[in-house]
């Protein structure tokens, strides 16, 4: 067997130990004699994985009993639409921040529901900053501000969360979810689809403060894309195997001591990367300093040939998906919590190793 340091931006690298587990109770979980896979979702062991996943989730994040966790399909960009479906209506405003593609995928849906404001967006700077909170202008009273707390494209992280002026916040998580701690009782709501911090593909948490919900009283809105559906039960046959990785994925976090943890480590690594990138002019970091995000690195190196060349030798050396995503070019080094100290160590030896041999 051989593993790689694989920096893929989603679906991103699962922990060794996770996989493993799974390998060992693929073909008989706990002596039942089936997979999870082929077990009702009504039974009782699938029943006891997803409520454990939730209860992990809940002591992982500290939300206290005031919000509802689902378990739902259709990935983040189902939620661009079942937010507003459920929270916007004509006549109603929410304010949308766009720092990139994915909040503007976002705000394009939300439009089919009501108006949009858009407080700050970094478009004219090619999306390489986050904003401060005195850039943002919000509308009067919006429904709700939505943001995309880390831009995986272009290596962009919010710092902490923006102020929203008391307004609920929305956030897209999906690529820094559990990696460091958030002031939960700012959130109305939070979705992430599991593939890069949390699980394999095919299931999207999503979070939502039962006070946040309640206000939710639209008539229109598809039984299925309704969140009062999903909240207290399951409602229908959910993505039962990637749900039990999650909740394996989330043992695991705890196992290692929680965020806390991570949040130090991720620290680390994205300290050993970005020096590295600092040390002379060769490698150069695409995000502003002050917006750089701790998941996903994005740097250039001095001409497109050098960074196809970075790659094919990077490949060999055993790093894999250090492509940038294909509207920004470049090189992009996603690290999320399952990648070790180890890999990123490897990867600047790496480019230490390159950028030496370049006189
Ligand atoms: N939001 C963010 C921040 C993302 O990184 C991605 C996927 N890369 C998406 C949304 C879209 O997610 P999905 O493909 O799960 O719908």
């Amino acid at each position: 067997m051989k593993r790689v340091h694989n920096f893929s931006a989603g679906p991103a690298a699962l922990p060794l130990e996770v996989l493993e587990i799974v390998q060992d109770e693929l073909l008989d979980y706990h002596g039942t004699g089936t997979s999870i896979m082929e077990k009702s979702h009504r039974g009782k062991e699938y029943t006891k994985v997803d409520a454990e996943a939730k209860e992990r989730l809940t002591r992982i994040l500290g939300l206290g009993d005031d919000f509802h966790i689902m378990f739902l399909q259709g990935g983040a960009t189902a939620q661009f639409m079942q937010v507003p479906f459920n929270f916007l209506e004509e006549g109603q405003t929410a304010d949308y921040i766009n720092t990139g593609v994915w909040s503007q995928k976002a705000i394009k849906e939300a439009r089919l529901f009501g108006n949009v404001h858009i407080p700050f967006s970094s478009e004219d700077e090619d999306f390489i900053r986050v904003p401060a909170n005195d850039e943002l202008e919000l509308s009067g009273n919006p429904r709700y501000v939505h943001f995309t707390s880390n831009n995986t494209i272009y290596g962009t992280q919010f710092r902490s969360e923006p102020d929203s002026n008391g307004a609920p916040l929305v956030c897209d998580a999906s690529s820094d979810f559990i990696s460091r701690p958030i002031d939960t009782d700012r959130y109305g709501l939070i979705y992430a689809g599991a593939q890069k911090n949390l699980g394999p593909s095919g299931v999207t948490v999503v979070i939502v403060k039962k006070d946040f919900l309640q206000t939710n009283t639209k008539q229109n809105i598809p039984t299925f894309l309704n969140y009062h559906s999903h909240s207290k039960r399951i409602f229908n046959t959910p993505p039962s195997f990637a749900v039990y990785m999650v909740n394996l994925v989330l043992q695991w976090v705890e196992d290692k001591g929680g965020i806390p943890y991570f949040q130090k480590l991720n620290n680390q690594k994205a300290e050993l990367l970005y020096t590295t990138i600092d040390q002379d002019d060769f490698y150069t970091g695409t995000a502003d300093v002050d917006s750089r995000s701790k998941m996903n690195v994005t740097f250039r190196l001095p001409t497109e040939e050098l960074e196809q060349r970075f790659i094919s030798e990077a490949e060999e050396h055993g790093l894999v998906a250090l492509k940038g995503h294909r509207s920004v070019s470049g090189i992009r080094a996603s690290i999320y919590n399952a990648c070790s100290m180890e890999s990123v160590k490897v990867l600047t030896d790496f480019m230490k190793e390159f950028r030496s041999k370049r006189g």
